[in-house]
C-alpha cells in the first residue's frame, strides 16, 4: 500500500554493534476469554498501520482453547467462600507455555526483553513512563482477567507485573489491554509518521522546552512531563470563535512561549499533581508566577 511505502523506514531500524541494521518490532500477545473483543480496537489507524508494516505483531489467544473439560470452563468458585467466580490458573499457565516466552526470572532480571503483564485493578497504574519502557521491549504478553479476578498464583508466579489502567473497576481486562496496546504501539519507532510528535505530547518526560531555540515552534514544545498545549486548525475563525492571534503571527519564539504558557495553565487547571512532581525550569517558574498573578 502506498501509505506504507512512504513510511520513514530508517526510523524502524537500529544499528547493531557489527554495523548491520536490525528492524525494531514488537510482538504482543493477548490472553482473553473474549478474543472477538479485539476485532475492532486493533484494526484502525496507527495500530493497523503498524501491524501492516510489520512493526507490531499482535496475536490474540482464546483461553477457552486451553480449558480441559467439555464445557471449556475457565473459572471456579473462590477458596474461602465469597462472591463471584475466579479465573482458574491452568488455562493461563498452559497458554503461556505454548508461547515460548522467557522464564519469569529472566524477565524480572531484564535478561530477556520480554514481559508478561496481568491486567488488574490492583496493579501499578499504567502511565506514559511505563508505556515507553514496555515499547522498548521485544515482546509483551497481556493477560485479561474477568469475573472477580484471576487466581493470585498467575500474578505471583507467571506474570512479572500487574498493570491497572486507572483507579476504577472494569468488568474485564480487555479494554485495559487495548489501551495499553494503543499507547505502546504508537511509541514503536516508525509507527507514527512524524516521530517528533510522540516526543512532544502530554506526560512525555524528560525533555524541557528550550527558550530561544530557533528551529521553529514544532521542535520546541516538548511537554516535559506536563500536559500538551492547545491545538488549533483551520478555519482561523469558526462561528465567531477565532484562533489565538499569536498562532497566525509567524513568530516562532512567541508561539513557543504561548504554547509553553498554555500547557502550564492547562496542567495547573486540570492536573496540578503533575506540576508538583515536575522539575520546573526557570521559564516554567516565571510563566507560572505570571499565570497565578504572583509575577
Ligand atoms: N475484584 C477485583 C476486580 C475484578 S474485575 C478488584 O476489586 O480489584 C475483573 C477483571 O477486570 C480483572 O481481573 C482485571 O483483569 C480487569 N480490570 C478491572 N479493573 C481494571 C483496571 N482498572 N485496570 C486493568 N484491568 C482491570
Amino acid at each position: 500500500m502506498a501509505q506504507f511505502l512512504a513510511w520513514p523506514e530508517q526510523l524502524s531500524r537500529t544499528k547493531l554493534p557489527d554495523g548491520r541494521c536490525k528492524r525494531l518490532k514488537m510482538k504482543i500477545d493477548i490472553l482473553t476469554i473474549f478474543p472477538d473483543f479485539f476485532r475492532g480496537p486493533l484494526d484502525y489507524g496507527i495500530i493497523r498501520r503498524a501491524r501492516e508494516a510489520g512493526l507490531a505483531t499482535i496475536e490474540v489467544h482464546d483461553l477457552r482453547a486451553f480449558a480441559r473439560d467439555r464445557h471449556r470452563t475457565v473459572d471456579d468458585r473462590p477458596f474461602g467462600g465469597g462472591e463471584g467466580m475466579v479465573m482458574k490458573p491452568e488455562p493461563i499457565f498452559e497458554c503461556i507455555e505454548t508461547l515460548n516466552i522467557a522464564g519469569r526470572e529472566e524477565r524480572v532480571a531484564g535478561r530477556a526483553k520480554q514481559s508478561v503483564a496481568l491486567l488488574s485493578a490492583q496493579g501499578k497504574r499504567f502511565d506514559q513512563g511505563i508505556a515507553s519502557k514496555i515499547a522498548a521491549l521485544d515482546r509483551i504478553v497481556l493477560i485479561c482477567g474477568r469475573y472477580e479476578g484471576v487466581d493470585e498464583r498467575v500474578g505471583e508466579y507467571l506474570a512479572d507485573r500487574e498493570l491497572s489502567i486507572g483507579d476504577y473497576v472494569l468488568s474485564g481486562g480487555e479494554l485495559g489491554a487495548a489501551v495499553i496496546v494503543d499507547a505502546i504501539t504508537r511509541l514503536i519507532p516508525g509507527a507514527v509518521g512524524n516521530e517528533a510528535s510522540t516526543r512532544q505530547e502530554s506526560f512525555t518526560a524528560p525533555a524541557r522546552p528550550q527558550a530561544g531555540n530557533s528551529n521553529g515552534p514544532s521542535s520546541t514544545c516538548a511537554s516535559g512531563g506536563l500536559l500538551d498545549y492547545p491545538h488549533y486548525t483551520r478555519p482561523a475563525d469558526f462561528r465567531g470563535m477565532p484562533v489565538p492571534e499569536v498562532l497566525v503571527s509567524g513568530h516562532h519564539e512567541e508561539i513557543r512561549r504561548w504554547r509553553h504558557r498554555t500547557a502550564l495553565e492547562k496542567t495547573l487547571r486540570n492536573r496540578p499533581d503533575l506540576l508538583e512532581r515536575a522539575v520546573l525550569s526557570d521559564e516554567d517558574k516565571e510563566l507560572l508566577a505570571q499565570i497565578t498573578g504572583q509575577g
